[in-house]
């Protein structure tokens, strides 16, 4: 077998936090030069921060991001890189009847049928509406009737799920009601993870530090141009997929979000978020700004009213919706990425898949513990998900 020559230049487009950790990676284990370029004027992708002009609150430019894992290697790399601040996300829903807790708990369940059950009363209860189909549950709605039962899954979880995907629930994969947990209890953090976080200086401030080393050079503003790659020996790309190709095979479908802003003084909403799964109202939630950091006073206040829609060119790609059409397309973008050589994809966009920030992270980590090993890395890291 003839040996692969020694990668001495790789370069990593997307600062995001998928290109962000894998350059650090890199750079921390190996004597490889990483170019880092990103076509925005500012690390971090979509979960950058920055202070609000008008009334210095820490804005989540693109939307809520609440770090959360159980995976305790990934949690200690945030660290070296942020002061993480404990935060419960504790999300309420708006609806006709009143404003209800979520994920679905026991305070839910009791307060939406107007009943007092303990645990076990409730977890018959749920099991006596539930409809069950036969065999697993094919999509999110069967999924959803056959946890929950019609009430609850109508009063909270049709109309969001049709305002934020833009179709219906039952062209959308049963694991999306995976993501939220149902409880028993009167537990109402919107995450079951063992560390839930926010960084006390943002999130573009810890991806800054993951790229401060020697050996990282970060270009912002800077387009990626295919020509760029033959000055490296590899390229990690980290931006969309389908992009990389030109978009030969059409569009991966993606859901993009945009925002009304509100702003006034002292609180205007009482909580970080809220859901408005109701079908009379366009937008999806309303997410106020300061209350994700509980450690800042601020007299003024900033919210945003998310609205979603299907993305076109020109708008940022958020959520991937993956309906059959997108995974049929997806195999072919995947089969060409395999037959390209010294390229490879990581991170939301560049493998498609609805990924967390720490599901991010520790795939990262991953795909560049294995290139330190082996000198190569795989096109797209082998988890489904
Ligand atoms: N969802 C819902 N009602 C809600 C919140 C979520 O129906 O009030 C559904 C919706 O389909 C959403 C999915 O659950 O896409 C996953 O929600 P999650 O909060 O994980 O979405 P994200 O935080 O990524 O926006």
């Amino acid at each position: 077998m003839v040996a692969s020559p020694p990668v001495k230049r790789v370069l990593v487009v997307g600062a995001g936090l998928a290109g962000a950790v894998f350059a650090r990676e890199l750079a921390e284990n190996s004597d490889i030069q990483i170019s880092v370029v990103d076509r925005s004027d500012h690390v971090a992708g979509n979960c950058h921060t920055h202070r609000d002009v008008q009334t210095g609150v820490m804005v989540h430019a693109y939307g809520p991001h609440i770090f959360h894992t159980s995976n305790a290697y990934v949690w200690s790399f945030v660290q070296r890189f942020a002061q993480m601040m404990p935060f419960t996300n504790r999300v309420k829903a708006h609806i006709d009847r009143g404003v209800f807790g979520l994920p679905i708990n026991l305070h839910t369940i009791n307060q939406f049928f107007g009943r007092s059950f303990n645990p076990q009363e409730a977890r018959e209860f749920c099991a006596s509406l539930a409809q069950a189909p036969k065999g697993e549950p094919a999509n999110f709605e069967e999924q959803a009737l056959a946890l929950i039962g019609p009430e609850l899954y109508e009063a909270f979880f049709y109309g969001y799920t049709r305002k934020q995907w833009g179709c219906e629930p039952v062209e959308l994969p049963a694991t999306l009601l995976q993501r939220l947990p149902l409880r028993f209890n009167y537990d109402d953090s919107y995450y079951a993870d063992t560390w839930q976080a926010i960084p006390r200086d943002g999130y573009t401030q810890m991806v800054e530090n993951i790229l401060d080393h020697p050996s990282i050079n970060l270009r912002l503003q800077c387009e990626f141009e295919s020509s760029m790659a033959d000055e490296y020996d590899h390229t990690c790309y980290t931006g969309p997929l389908d992009g990389y190709f030109d978009y030969q095979f059409g569009r991966l479908g993606y859901r993009t979000v945009f925002w009304e802003r509100m702003e006034g003084r002292g609180d205007l909403q009482g909580n970080a978020v809220i859901n408005y799964p109701g079908m009379d109202k366009a937008f999806t939630r309303i997410h106020e700004h300061k209350h994700f950091a509980p450690w800042e006073q601020h007299d003024h206040s900033v919210a945003f009213v998310e609205y979603s829609k299907e993305t076109q060119a020109g708008d940022l790609p958020f959520y991937p919706k993956r309906l059959a059409a997108d995974k049929q397309r997806l195999l072919q973008y995947r089969n060409l990425a395999e037959q390209t050589p010294g390229v490879s994809f990581l991170g939301r966009l560049g493998t498609y898949r609805y990924l967390d920030m720490h599901h991010v992270i520790g795939e990262s980590l991953e795909v560049a513990s294995q290139f330190l090993q082996a000198g190569r890395m795989p096109t797209f890291p082998n988890q489904e998900r």
